[in-house]
C-alpha cells in the first residue's frame, strides 16, 4: 500500500540515512554484536551527518527540523537492519531529547545539547528499578536536597545505553511519602563520584545494545541539573511516553518489514518437492496474511505519526500502536522463521536473530499489558 505520511524531503533524507548505514554500520555489524554496544566512532559519524540533533534548535548545534518524521525515517532505516540499532539511537534522539529540550535548565541545555548532537554525549534514561518497572510510582531511588545540590541513592536496571552513556536522566523520589507526586528527574553525568555501572546484561536478543544496571551511592548532582519541576517527574514522564511509544511502533513495523521482504525472496528461491516453497498454497497464504498484517499495522502507525506531527497524538492511541505493532511484529517474524525452516533457527541467519530481537518489544516501554490497561481505562473500565 502506498504510504502518504512522508514527503519528498523525508525520502531524500532517507537516502542519506541508508548511505550512512551501508558505509558506517553494516561493516561493523559482527563487531557490534560481539562488543554489545555501538562504538563511539559510529555515534560521532551519525553526529557529523546531523542525524542526532534533528529536533534540537540550531543554537545548541542541532538541525532544527521540528518534524518528528525525520526521526521516524532514522528509526525505520535502523530497525530494518537490526532492531537494536533503532533501540540504541531512539533512546537518545526520540526518548531523551524531549526531556533535555523541554525541561532542562538553560545552563544544562548549553552544557549537554551540543555534545548530544555531535555524539560526544550519549544519553540514557533510568526509570526501571530491580523492584519493578511497570509501577513507576513505586520506584525507590531517592534524591535529598543538600545545599545547592541533590544527593541520589538507589539503583536502576535494564537501562539501554546505560553502560556507556555520558548522561543519564534518572527518576528519583524527592517526596517518598507522596508516591507518583513525589518524583523528580535529574541529569547524572558519567564520572560523578558514587555513580557506577554493572556489567552489560546478558539478553536473549538485541545483543548490539548495551543494557546495564546503574548504581547511585551518595551521588551529588548540582541543582541546575534537575530536569523539570520538583515532584512533577511522573507527569513529565507520562507526557513524553506517547512519543516513545510511537517510536517503538515505527520501529516494530520497519523491523518486521525488513525480515518479511527477505523471507519473500527466500521462499521464491528455496525449493522442495521440485518447486519453490512459496508456491505451496499454504505458504502463499501465510505470506499473504503476514503482508496484510504488516500493511494494517503500518497504516495505523502512519496515522499516529501524522497525528504526532500535528500535535494531536494522545496516550491512548500511542498505546494502541505500541501493543498492536509489537504483537504483529512477533507474529510476522515467527511466521518468517517457519518459512525459513531449520535455517530460521540458526543465529547466523538474520531471521533467527530478528525473532529473538522482537520479543522484548512486548515487554518494554510500558508492557503490552500496561498498554491495554491504559486503553481499557479510557473506555471507562
Ligand atoms: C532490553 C531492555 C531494555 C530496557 N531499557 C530500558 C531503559 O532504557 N530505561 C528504563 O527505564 N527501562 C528500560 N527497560 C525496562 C522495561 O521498561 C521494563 O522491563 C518494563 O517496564 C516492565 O517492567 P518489569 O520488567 O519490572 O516487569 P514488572 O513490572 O515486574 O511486570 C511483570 C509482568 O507483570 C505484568 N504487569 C505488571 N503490572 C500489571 C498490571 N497492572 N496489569 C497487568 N499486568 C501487569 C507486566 O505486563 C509483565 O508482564 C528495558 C527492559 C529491557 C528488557
Amino acid at each position: 500500500m502506498r504510504r502518504t505520511v512522508y514527503e519528498a524531503d523525508h525520502e531524500l533524507f532517507r537516502a542519506s540515512v541508508r548511505e550512512f548505514i551501508d558505509r558506517t554500520l553494516r561493516p561493523l555489524d559482527e563487531d557490534i554484536r560481539t562488543e554489545r554496544m555501538l562504538r563511539r566512532e559510529v555515534w560521532l559519524e551519525a553526529g557529523r551527518q546531523g542525524f542526532l540533533g534533528m529536533q534540537v534548535p540550531a543554537e545548541y548545534g542541532g538541525q532544527d527540523a521540528g518534524d518528528f518524521r525525520f526521526n521516524a525515517v532514522i528509526g525505520e532505516e535502523l530497525a530494518r537492519v537490526a532492531a537494536a540499532y533503532n533501540s540504541i539511537v531512539s533512546i537518545h534522539v526520540d526518548v531523551c531529547a524531549p526531556y533535555l529540550l523541554e525541561l532542562a535548565t538553560e545552563e544544562a541545555r548549553k552544557r549537554w545539547l551540543p555534545g548530544f548532537c555531535t555524539g560526544e554525549l550519549i544519553t540514557a534514561i533510568g526509570m526501571t528499578e530491580p523492584s519493578g518497572g511497570s509501577d513507576l510510582a513505586a520506584l525507590k531511588t531517592t534524591a535529598v536536597r543538600d545545599g545547592d545540590s541533590w544527593v541520589i541513592n538507589g539503583s536502576k536496571t535494564f537501562i539501554t545505553n546505560g553502560g556507556h552513556a555520558d548522561l543519564v536522566i534518572v527518576a528519583a523520589k524527592t517526596a517518598p511519602e507522596r508516591g507518583a507526586k513525589g518524583i523528580t528527574l535529574f541529569g547524572v553525568e558519567a564520572g560523578t563520584p558514587g555513580f557506577t555501572r554493572g556489567t552489560k546484561l546478558d539478553k536473549v536478543g538485541q545483543p548490539e545494545a548495551d543494557t546495564s544496571e546503574l548504581f547511585f551511592d551518595n551521588v551529588r548532582v548540582p541543582a541546575a541539573h534537575q530536569i523539570g519541576e520538583l515532584d512533577r517527574g511522573f507527569v513529565h514522564m507520562m507526557e513524553r511516553l506517547p512519543q516513545e511509544r510511537l517510536s517503538c511502533a515505527v520501529a516494530n513495523v520497519a523491523h518486521a518489514r525488513g525480515v518479511l521482504e527477505e523471507t519473500v525472496e527466500y521462499v521464491k528461491q528455496r525449493t522442495a518437492f521440485g518447486q519453490p516453497i512459496g508456491g505451496f498454497q499454504h505458504n502463499k497464504f501465510l505470506v499473504a496474511e503476514l503482508i496484510t498484517k504488516l500493511d494494517v499495522a503500518q497504516a495505523f502507525t502512519d496515522q499516529c505519526l501524522a497525528a504526532h506531527v500535528g500535535g494531536e497524538l494522545n496516550t491512548v492511541d500511542a498505546s494502541k500502536a505500541k501493543w498492536w505493532t509489537s504483537d504483529a511484529q512477533n507474529q510476522i517474524i515467527d511466521g518468517c522463521v517457519q518459512l525459513f525452516g531449520g535455517y530460521g533457527y540458526m543465529r547466523e541467519y538474520r531471521v533467527a536473530r530478528a525473532w529473538m530481537d522482537a520479543r522484548v518489544t512486548r515487554i518494554w516501554a510500558g508492557s503490552n499489558e500496561i498498554m491495554k490497561e491504559i486503553i481499557g481505562r479510557s473506555a471507562g473500565l
